[in-house]
């Protein structure tokens, strides 16, 4: 339960890490996908081991990778999930109106990825630009026509950016705070970046939902931190940031967008909300340390009763495949060690992911067409985030009496329609 690792100290408050949230053994970094030609080299693989602050509850995994090796080039690319892109459309429309913006406003978003989510703003006349550090994929919003400065965000950089390009009234940033080793460095720069009377919404994965529905396959080595809204405020609050405002929003498994402020702008006051929320996870214990010992349990069983039943599957001689390439995909599948053994591939409808193969555990990686060619018993759904939009995709696979795997919160069968089947321990 618990692991003396003297080196290792809190990215937020410094102290000294003691106790273990879970340690899922080594991983291959989660994104990168091996050529034909590296198959048979060598892979770098790294401990994935959390750790919870017993000062600010800050859930963390240690930096074993430098940044820079993993954002420089990127595979992911936002605009290939069409739930994802309906998510941004939305926050748009409602933010614009919210905040009243204008071709007088600026819009500034960090990790703006390939400019999914800028280009709305830049339908509505709103100047913006994006922070991106992966070239791939800021090459691509930069094609698109989205106005994005290749920098990672920090003290370093930020000087720089608002003397040429200006600081923000809305600034954004999703799923980004996550993937920062260097907390404080990053916070500090958003509000040397923010106007006096601008607003910063950010949305990150919720560590509350984590733990309540075992989604430890979101731990990766490009996630650094995992979040409490109580921890989130402490840490703006010590950079002079107010969180105002929160929203739960049921992306990613359950995920916060926290609007933040200047600390001396008082013309936003303090939500009801953010009273609720935080009151909530006090009663979900997640300001006690203890709470966050049953979790790595949870995992372990939550891993037990898959391979049970793709092991049962597998006995019946039925054909499984996965259907996405996500980073979490990657966790679960190495942490499970579900290889070849049990899938016969995978599908992604990313083209650079395509004739590629996952890493650690080498299974194949196809053009979605390939599920109607073989007619598969069972697709396992690797980024359960987006089920409902993948079965509806897939709904064609009732022709021949398929059905689908959910892996998260616990394995689970559904049907071409989306319905769960509860025979769960006596699948067809
Ligand atoms: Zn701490």
């Amino acid at each position: 339960m618990m692991k003396e690792n003297q080196a290792f100290q809190c990215r937020f408050c410094g102290e000294t890490l003691k106790y273990t949230f879970v340690d899922l053994g080594m991983h291959p970094l989660c994104e990168s996908f091996v050529g034909l030609d590296r198959l048979n080299r060598m892979e770098p693989f790294y401990p994935l081991h959390t750790f919870v602050c017993h000062n600010c509850f800050l859930v963390q995994l240690e930096e074993y990778v430098d940044p820079r090796s993993i954002f420089t080039e990127y595979a992911y690319f936002s605009s290939y999930s069409e739930e994802w892109l309906t998510h941004a459309k939305n926050y748009v429309t409602m933010i614009i109106d919210k905040l009243g913006l204008d071709e007088n406003s600026r819009v500034v978003e960090v990790a703006s990825n390939d400019g999914y989510l800028l280009q709305y703003f830049v339908e509505r006349g709103i100047p913006v630009y994006g922070v991106e550090p992966a070239v791939n994929v800021a090459e691509a919003a930069i094609k698109k026509g989205i106005p994005t400065v290749i920098e990672f965000l920090g003290l370093e950089t930020v000087n720089k950016l608002v003397a040429e390009k200006g600081r923000a009234d809305l600034l954004i940033g999703n799923n980004v705070l996550a993937q920062v080793p260097g907390l404080n460095d990053f916070v500090e720069s958003m509000r040397v970046l923010l106007k006096p009377s601008g607003v910063i919404t950010m949305e990150f994965p919720h560590l509350a939902r984590l733990m309540e529905f075992n989604q430890f396959d979101t731990i990766y080595h490009e996630h650094f931190s995992y979040f409490s809204f109580t921890t989130v405020e402490k840490i703006f609050g010590a950079h002079g940031l107010v969180l105002f405002d929160v929203e739960e929003l049921p992306t990613h498994g359950g995920s916060l967008r926290i609007y933040a402020r200047h600390v001396e702008d008082a013309s936003k006051p303090v939500t009801s909300r953010v009273v609720n929320l935080k009151d909530r996870e006090k009663a979900e214990g997640l300001t006690e340390l203890s709470s966050y010992f049953s979790f790595a349990e949870q995992v372990k069983e939550t891993k037990r009763a898959l391979l049970a039943f793709l092991i049962s599957l597998k006995r019946r001689k039925k054909s499984i495949v996965g259907y996405g390439a996500p980073g979490k995909g990657n966790t679960l599948l190495n942490y499970c060690g579900i290889r070849s053994d049990f899938l016969d591939y995978v599908v992604d409808r990313n083209p650079y992911k395509q004739g590629k193969f996952l890493p650690g555990t080498h299974v194949p990686i196809f053009d979605p067409g390939k599920i109607e060619e073989t007619k598969p018993d069972y697709v396992l759904i690797l980024p359960w985030n987006i089920k409902t939009e993948v079965m509806k995709q897939l709904s064609y696979i009732d022709n021949w009496g398929g059905r689908f795997i959910v892996p998260i919160p616990k394995a689970s069968i559904y049907d071409e329609k989306g319905e769960e089947i509860n025979n769960y321990f006596d699948p067809k």
